[in-house]
């Protein structure tokens, strides 16, 4: 049978783990409590600890989560956020549902990262809060951010969606800012079997404000102290992430081991550009393999008919996106452009076996040296 490689694989996961998690669904189906019960409150307790943040507390998915965290700051209509371009849709959606006004400034060439340099130029007296986006699962240069923050006294929200358990200087994300926010969507690095999130933080004050909004304002059953919505992680899916987060850091060393495997055969080919070693004391996770190529649409083509499945994160910088079309098609930033042309996600899951990465180091070298040899 031909080999084919996929570019992520939950069911695979699911497979190793499937007797604990058939075991604690049930669990959760006998008891008759499916939300704002013990599972959520247990998760919650563990997931603050692995990310060493005070509080962690559960919603309905990343999306809500950065939404939740803006609304918990009072950011709302005359208000900057600034982002970046090089990020799934979700984060500048959140600011946007709150009113405010995203600011995108350019991402580094090397990590496709915001480019922390650029930051304080960027604020103004309606900058209102700074989103950093660990993309890919690299953290990014928060002890920057922060001090630029701080000296202003923004409040500095992390995009952690694609980075659980990632570290930063000794520190996981989630602990960097005033409030961080997680995806459990099925192939993050920690993963439901549907949609989830998670808002941690060390603030007191904000956890409560967050648990408020998340849970309609209210505080004391049909007492409802503000006006707030209904977002919540449920008992079955925090069944779920307690079972899979006991083998997270397992999971992670595993991409991580990976994305060593796919450097030590792809650093140094002509027509393909990796990002760089992890510097600046950061330990990325590994969520994507990210490469970059002039010719990325024919690689991906050339790729798929060898049997390598590849994914764009993303395609489109998000100030090009049609659904704000009207609004910020005006920013230039040929950077997060680039990114967008030429980025490609090579296949990385815990389960990939090195038979399979090398398979794909194979192909990628076959596709260069026919592209070079047919120049
Ligand atoms: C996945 C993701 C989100 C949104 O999470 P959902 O759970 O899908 O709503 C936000 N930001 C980034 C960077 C993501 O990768």
């Amino acid at each position: 049978m031909k080999r084919r490689v996929q570019l992520m694989n939950p069911a695979a996961q699911h497979e190793a783990l499937k007797v604990d998690i058939d075991a604690a669904v049930s669990r959760v189906l006998s008891s008759g409590v499916y939300v704002n019960g013990p599972h959520v409150a247990a998760f919650e307790h563990e997931f603050a600890e692995y990310t060493g943040a005070c509080h962690a507390i559960g919603v309905g998915n990343g999306t809500d989560a950065l939404r939740i965290a803006l609304t918990a700051l009072n950011v709302g209509p005359g208000d900057e956020v600034i982002t970046v371009a090089n990020s799934f849709i979700a984060t500048a959606e959140a600011i946007v549902h709150v009113g405010a006004t995203p600011v995108f400034i350019e991402v580094d060439k090397h990590t496709a990262l915001m480019d922390v340099h650029r930051l304080a130029d960027a604020i103004t007296e309606k900058t209102a809060a700074i989103i950093p986006v660990h993309l890919y699962g690299r953290p990014v240069d928060m002890d920057v951010v922060m001090d630029i923050a701080g000296a202003h006294g923004i409040a500095v929200i992390e995009d952690a969606c694609q980075a659980h358990g990632a570290i930063y200087k000794g520190r996981p994300v989630g602990s960097l800012g005033d409030l961080a926010c997680f995806s459990f969507y099925p192939t993050k690095n920690l993963g439901a079997m549907g949609d989830g999130g998670a808002v941690t933080t060390c603030s007191g004050e904000l956890a409560e404000r967050v648990r408020l909004i998340a849970n309609h304002g209210s505080s004391k059953k049909y007492h409802h102290d503000i006006v707030g919505w209904n977002s919540r992680l449920d008992e079955i899916q925090a069944a779920v992430l307690s079972t899979k987060l006991a083998t997270l850091t397992a999971g992670n060393q595993r991409r991580t081991a990976i994305a060593e495997r796919y450097r030590s055969q792809l650093g140094d080919l002509e027509g393909l550009s990796l990002i760089p070693q992890d510097d600046y004391g950061v330990t990325s996770v590994f969520h994507l393999f990210v490469v970059r190529s002039a010719d990325r649409d024919k690689l991906a083509r050339e790729l798929s008919a060898r049997g390598v499945e590849t994914g764009v994160h993303y395609p489109v910088a998000i100030h090009q996106q049609q659904a704000f079309s009207d609004h910020y098609r005006h920013w230039v930033l040929p950077q997060s452009e680039k990114w967008a042309a030429q980025c490609l996600s090579l296949p990385i899951y815990p389960e990939l076996s090195d038979a399979d990465v090398d398979f794909v180091c194979e192909q990628i070298k076959s596709v260069l040296a026919t592209v070079a040899s047919s120049n």
